[in-house]
């Protein structure tokens, strides 16, 4: 379900001139913040010659870190951990009641 990023096959993404519209090239960056970069770049375009920086922020992940993902049997402790002591109860009795019939 989890896919590694395989940089032989799928290609770094590029950053384009607003000016010009051409690819530009990444000179240097400052960290801003944790989450926040600041992308200083150089239009190569002769008739350009810009040099646009850009901010770069994380936005979101479209897949989570592995020390993100929770096994589903820590789901289910942390659930149980959340309810009422007498719900508790009763989802351990059905529990017993399972292991009894089985
Ligand atoms: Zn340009």
């Amino acid at each position: 379900m989890w896919s590694k990023f395989n940089s032989e096959r799928e290609s770094m993404a590029k950053i384009f001139c607003p000016h010009c519209h051409e690819p530009v090239a990444i000179r240097t960056s400052q960290q801003i913040t944790n989450t926040t970069r600041e992308i200083y770049t150089n239009c190569d375009n002769e008739k350009c010659l810009a040099r646009p920086v850009f901010t770069l922020s994380h936005s979101h992940d479209t897949q989570p870190p592995i020390s993100k993902i929770m096994e589903p049997a820590q789901i289910a402790i942390n659930f149980l951990d959340s309810l009422p002591e007498d719900q508790k109860q009763k989802v351990f009795a059905s529990y017993e009641f399972l292991k009894r019939s089985a």
